[in-house]
């Protein structure tokens, strides 16, 4: 009963009759529009109130738990019912990690809606990070969309899609969602790897090792009896030069069982003589660590030496210095990272790909120009800059406001939730619902109540000091090229990963480099740069001008 009530209060509109439905609120957003956009509008129109449903989570938690998924879709389905849009599937139901699965999903999904009888005109989903958690391609695909009539509608974050204010908000959520991704990203990727700098070990310790915390911080000593036995293994290979198998057989007598691989391993690990390596250090880097070495670097190096066949050596720092796009670079055909080497008689380098058959090599020196290329078209015109920073900040200060609005509209939420689950428990002491039925219903509160507040700690953060990064990122943009030109080998390293975080790859037949994914602000202030630049020209046209959505979003150029 209480249901029903509650339903007919969310359609008010069906007492006063049509306007509410069908198309009504379409068409007054026509009328607020200039005339150069009527021609799409038309066709968008003929598109009815048939949608789908798209849900992704951003945790393999979550996937498991199924939590996110579920509220996802019931906010989903909801906000469907309130309007009125006739769901007729829904897709989704894998986390972002299988990163192949969710691509799969999506491309299921947008097969469907593009081919599907059923003329679907709405892809409805819970917030515009769901949608697509690579800003940039997904404005690409929503624009296609919207070619065809179709288009994409977030739940929490209502905004009409047919406006081109409306448009270029949703591309900013888009491309902010990716943004604020990376910025996480880099933020956790740069505090480890001060860490790691710090000499502290991420990561479990190898045997032979104890690990444990004290107040909160971590320590790692030698255990008595596997590090002497580690210690040994060292010790027989550098001194009497055994084999594996008989160091095995050795250990295995004073009761420590290895397999020949583990071991192998083990003599090639520099934490043994109390350095630190680590993936996000450069490639050979090392660093002292801050445990006890359970052998002496003299040592190590001669067991290291005993194996040179197979010891993955720790030395080739020197070459790096000349091979900046090492496994930056991925080969067009084949996708792998591409390597590199040195013909040490003429000292010119090469980089290559190592697949069979591939034959992919390359001279450094043109591809370094090449790249500088690549780069330059990402730069932004210094006439143009005072512009560019005057709308990055419009953007950066839209967005903020998007941050705020959607914080109080969780943090009303959660007080909500709050309210029930007070409702629930007063119910519960007062024996009005038994057991099974309270248990079952704050479990739900609580999941729902979590999620708000993971959400909630998403948005604190990257936006506090975004003039600091809007004043150094546009300035760094002004002269990418030659930057990068004139820097060192591990500044290049960093700037080509802020740039480009999945590298990009490179195109033998076109003899050009194809990017992958684009730091979403280096993206958006290089388009932003363009569109003005071909504005100062008296090239713009129609409906893609940014400049002309901005001016008519009321900000002045
Ligand atoms: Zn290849």
């Amino acid at each position: 009963m209480k249901k029903q009530t509650r339903a007919n209060n969310f359609k008010p509109a069906a007492t006063t009759g049509k306007p509410a439905a069908n198309t009504g609120k379409q068409d007054l957003s026509i009328f607020a529009l200039p005339q150069q956009t009527g021609k799409k509008k038309s066709k968008a129109a003929t598109r009815g109130k048939v949608a789908v449903i798209y849900t992704r989570v951003s945790t393999k938690e979550q996937a498991e738990t199924n939590q996110s998924l579920e509220t996802q879709l019931k906010h989903c389905r909801a906000y469907a019912e309130r309007h009125g849009y006739e769901v007729v599937e829904t897709f989704g139901g894998t986390y972002e990690s299988a990163k192949s699965d969710e691509r799969k999903e999506f491309k299921v999904m947008l097969d469907f809606v593009k081919k599907s009888r059923h003329n679907i005109g709405h892809i409805i989903v819970y917030s515009h990070d769901r949608f697509s958690r690579s800003g940039s391609s997904a404005i690409h695909i929503i624009d296609q969309l919207s070619q065809l009539g179709i288009s994409v509608v977030a739940v929490t974050q209502p905004m009409d899609t047919m406006t081109s204010s409306g448009k270029l908000q949703q591309g900013i959520h888009l491309l902010f969602s990716q943004f604020d991704n990376d910025q996480r990203r880099e933020k956790c990727v740069t505090g480890m790897e001060a860490k790691i700098r710090k000499g502290y070990l991420m990561g479990k310790a190898p045997i032979g090792y104890d690990q444990y915390k004290v107040n909160g911080e971590q320590v790692i000593k030698p255990n008595k009896t596997t590090g002497k036995l580690i210690r040994l293994a060292f010790q027989l290979k550098a001194e009497q030069g055994l084999s594996n198998t008989d160091i095995i057989k050795r250990l295995k007598a004073q009761g420590l069982s290895l397999y020949n691989q583990t071991l192998t391993k083990i003599f090639r690990n520099p934490f043994y003589c109390g350095l630190i390596t680590h993936g996000l250090l450069e490639e050979g880097e090392v660093i002292e660590g801050r445990h006890e070495p359970l052998i002496s670097r003299d040592l190590f190096l001669r067991v290291n030496g005993l194996q040179a066949q197979n010891a993955h050596g720790y030395t080739q720092v020197k070459e790096d210095e000349h091979l900046p796009l090492r496994h930056h670079i991925k080969c067009g055909s084949c996708n792998k990272p591409l390597t590199g080497y040195e013909m040490k008689k003429k000292g010119i380098h090469y980089y290559k790909c190592n697949t069979k058959g591939c034959c992919l090599n390359r001279n450094a020196g043109k591809m370094h120009e090449l790249y500088q290329g690549l780069l330059k078209e990402y730069q932004i015109d210094p006439i143009l800059l005072p512009q560019v920073q005057e709308m990055m900040g419009q953007v950066f200060k839209r967005l903020s406001q998007d941050h705020e609005q959607e914080e109080k509209r969780l943090k009303l939420q959660l007080t909500e939730l709050k309210k029930k689950l007070d409702t629930l428990e007063r119910r519960y002491a007062y024996g009005e619902i038994d057991r099974e039925i309270f248990s079952k219903f704050s479990a739900e509160l609580k999941a729902e109540m979590r999620e708000i507040e993971v959400n909630l700690e998403k948005l604190s953060g990257p936006l506090s000091n975004h003039k600091m990064l809007l004043e150094n990122g546009l300035k760094m943009m002004l002269n990418l090229s030659s930057s990068w030109g004139k820097a060192d080998a591990s500044k290049r390293r960093r700037l080509q990963a802020l740039v480009f975080p999945e590298g990009v790859q490179y195109d033998r037949e076109k003899e050009a480099y194809r990017t992958q994914r684009v730091n979403s602000f280096f993206g958006l202030a290089s388009e932003i740069s363009q569109k003005m630049g071909q504005k100062e020209r008296g090239k713009s046209s129609g409906e893609t001008d940014f400049s002309l959505l901005v001016a008519r979003r009321g900000i002045e150029l």
